[in-house]
């Protein structure tokens, strides 16, 4: 239940007086839903309304308010695109054109009768030879002259929105703000000269010069504080349920592990050995083990999750392996099985697509505890699904779920440990904004052997020669991946890009070359693969179902269309899947027309860098934090306020301080304490406010 203080903040922006259905409509795409949606839109910047008694006072592009005469107005000729001039002019003879393209001619006429004063404002333009002011922002009678004059905060717009009725409407969702008890202490707020919270909003909303409106002006720092504020102690609040609730040692005796080690093609690197270390040392830990292991495309995460699974199971227990989408937890059951099958441990598999005999038998050897690793999608968590007892569940791509979803599956058992696995390396703020303090592990090597994958950047317009490399590669023994970038997320809409280039790329590799997209059903997908994998297919085309697909160890070349469009991180998940064998990988990153800086910019880092890791720093520069994970989909790190690039001190004072507040206040029930869960209402900290009532 959220706070009844919070109720006006929170009701819809209809509520709003002057917001009809169809405003509400285009400010809830604009800001969202919510009063307070509204109060969070914040200027861009500030236009000076001078108030001027002559116009001869103006210079060009001056926003100005005067008062002046109406002497005429002037029609276009019939036929002719020009535009309705109303003749004005000072009372010094200054004269000005108010200019209007496709008027209502009643309209003006009667707003700008002729022979009288009227205050005008807005922009001035001085052309040929003539003041102008085309669509005045304002024409009123002359006692609202002081009314239009002082600095004006900009806001960001959108189609059929004026920067007058965001300001009313915005006026009016504060009439609704009401002050909200303090829940930053005296002390810090008093060091940082903060002000209260509806005082802050009240100034952001009123700046009076351009220089305010600035991520280090006192009032942005407060409310982003107190954005941070309420981001970690919900992550502090949730890492509390897990840590408080009891854990136990999870201690194998090695055998399985000893023979899957045995049984691989290959030697464990070093980074992966430790990674296994500092795991078996928190799973034998009396409590709970979260623990997060970072590692690029193709550092060997998933060895590294079975044989933790092992020691699960080695300990008599059962482990999870979630993963995000369909074909990827495919992908790791076969992988695994092949792995387990040597050593006879079972593994099952569970989607969202299973047939229900199937579905009913997995569900059976769950629970009998003949099934020892489960791995699958969100179907894991579903109800249905009781584990005998489990042990370890392993999330990859653990940016994809949500927090709470990361903690169903947890509760699947008594005390379950757990591994987040995520190939898109988190920067530390980010880490920070979306885990809190977490255990990090980390695969910073790739498998011996491997070579960096050169990479190019290269305009459509020399397709030609593209196609000849490409004719030398396969003739060489390789393989290639070609990429189409999707408009619409959803797979449906734009295949037309994939299935033409298919058809074009044909034209030059008769016979050689296969589709695959995200509309085709698994068992054609699967057969494409199989043909690619086994040769027939030289060039697969490919929406970026790939992205997360099977690997393919002699595909050499990635080829990516439009790479503008994608992001970094994106970029560099494709790249991954190639350069997997022994030869050397390139990607040829194609970009057509010329591309602006950021997109330059990008390109020239894929160019420069095969590290995911600073990779993914450069893309939180150039892109700011929650889009590179998708974390704007997930809820989380989604600030208002708060900048990643610039509230850094603040994120560490949000996280030092909630600790603090938590050891004193673990269930925020003093006066305070009670503040405090206001804001995490506010923040629509959900999870977190559900812990607070659960517990
Ligand atoms: P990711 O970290 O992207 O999940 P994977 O676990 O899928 O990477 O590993 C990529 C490939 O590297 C797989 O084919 C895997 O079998 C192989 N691999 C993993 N560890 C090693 C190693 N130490 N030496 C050689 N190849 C390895
Ligand atoms: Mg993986």
């Amino acid at each position: 239940m959220r706070p009844e203080i919070l109720t006006t903040l929170f009701s819809s922006l209809i509520s709003l007086s002057g917001v009809g259905p169809e405003s509400s409509r285009r400010l809830e795409n604009l800001v969202g839903s919510r009063v307070f949606s509204l109060l969070c839109h914040c200027p861009t910047g500030v236009i000076q309304r001078r108030l001027v008694d002559k116009l001869s006072m103006a210079r060009p592009s001056d926003v100005v308010t005067l008062l002046v005469s109406i002497d005429e107005h002037v029609k276009p000729p019939k036929g002719k695109r020009l535009p309705y001039r109303v003749r004005c002019s000072d009372k010094y003879g200054g004269r000005l054109d108010l200019v209007f393209f496709h008027p209502q001619e009643i309209y003006l006429l009667k707003i700008l009768p002729s022979g009288q004063e009227r205050a005008v404002s807005g922009k001035v333009e001085y052309y040929q030879s003539r003041w102008q002011m085309i669509h005045p922002d304002h024409i009123g009678h002359p006692l609202t002259l002081k009314d239009w004059q002082g600095p004006e905060p900009q806001y960001p717009l959108t189609q059929g929105l004026t920067q007058k009725m965001l300001r009313k409407f915005i006026d009016e969702a504060f009439k609704r703000c009401v002050t909200l008890p303090e829940w930053i202490s005296e002390k810090i707020k008093a060091k940082a000269k903060w002000l209260g919270w509806r005082e802050s909003l009240v100034s952001i909303h009123n700046p009076q010069k351009n220089e305010e409106i600035n991520p280090f002006n006192l009032a942005y720092q407060r409310l982003a504080y107190d954005e941070l504020l309420a981001n970690q102690l919900s992550l502090q609040l949730i890492r509390q349920t897990q840590i408080k609730s009891q854990g136990r040692p999870i201690i194998g005796n090695g055998e399985l592990r000893k023979r899957a080690i045995d049984s691989l093609p290959f030697q464990l690197t070093e980074h992966q050995r430790s990674s296994l270390k500092e795991i078996f040392k928190d799973m034998a830990e009396p409590k709970r083990m979260v623990r997060l292991l970072q590692g690029d495309v193709g550092s060997g995460k998933t060895i590294v999750a079975f044989l933790a699974l092992l020691n699960a199971v080695e300990a008599g227990l059962q482990g999870a392996y979630l993963a995000p989408t369909e074909i990827l937890a495919r992908q790791h059951y076969q992988n695994m099985k092949r792995w387990a099958d040597k050593i006879g441990v079972s593994v099952g598999l569970l989607t969202g697509k299973d047939r229900k005999s199937e579905r009913d038998e997995v569900l059976k050897c769950l629970q009998d505890h003949s099934l020892k690793i489960l791995v699958g999608t969100h179907a894991l968590i579903q109800e249905g699904v009781v584990f005998k007892d489990l042990g370890l569940a392993v999330i990859d791509e653990q940016h994809r779920f949500g927090v709470s979803q990361r903690l169903q599956l947890s509760q699947k058992g008594q005390s379950v440990d757990t591994l987040v696995m995520t190939a898109t390396p988190i920067p530390r703020t980010l880490m920070m904004t979306t885990h809190g303090d977490l255990d990090c592990s980390f695969l910073r090597q790739k498998p011996s052997g491997r070579k960096d994958i050169v990479t190019k950047a290269i305009s459509t317009d020399r397709l030609r020669e593209v196609i000849e490399a490409l004719k030398r590669e396969i003739n060489r023994g390789g393989k290639i991946y070609w990429v189409c970038p999707l408009v619409e997320e959803s797979e449906a809409l734009d295949l037309t890009s994939v299935e033409d280039r298919a058809l074009s790329l044909e034209t030059h590799f008769k016979g050689k070359v296969g589709l695959i997209h995200g509309r085709m059903k698994s068992i054609e997908k699967e057969k494409v693969m199989t043909s690619f994998i086994e040769g027939d297919i030289k060039i697969l085309v490919a929406t970026t179902v790939i992205e997360v697909g099977v690997h393919v160890d002699d595909a050499t070349v990635m080829v990516i269309e439009h790479a503008d469009r994608f992001g970094l991180a994106q970029l560099h998940q494709l790249r991954g899947r190639v350069g997997r064998g022994e030869q050397q990988a390139t990607c040829l990153l194609l970009y057509q027309g010329s591309l602006n800086s950021v997109a330059q910019a990008r390109l020239q880092i894929m160019r420069q860098s095969n590290d995911g890791f600073r990779i993914a720093e450069e893309d939180l520069k150039l892109r700011g934090g929650g889009e590179i994970l998708g974390l704007k989909q997930s809820g989380m790190a989604n600030f208002r306020f708060a900048n990643l690039e610039f509230h850094q001190n603040l994120l560490n004072q949000a996280h030092e301080d909630a600790k603090e507040i938590l050891i004193h206040d673990p269930f925020l029930l003093s006066e305070r304490g009670k503040a405090l869960r206001i804001l995490l209402a506010l923040y629509e900290q959900d999870a977190a406010v559900q812990y607070l009532q659960a517990g």
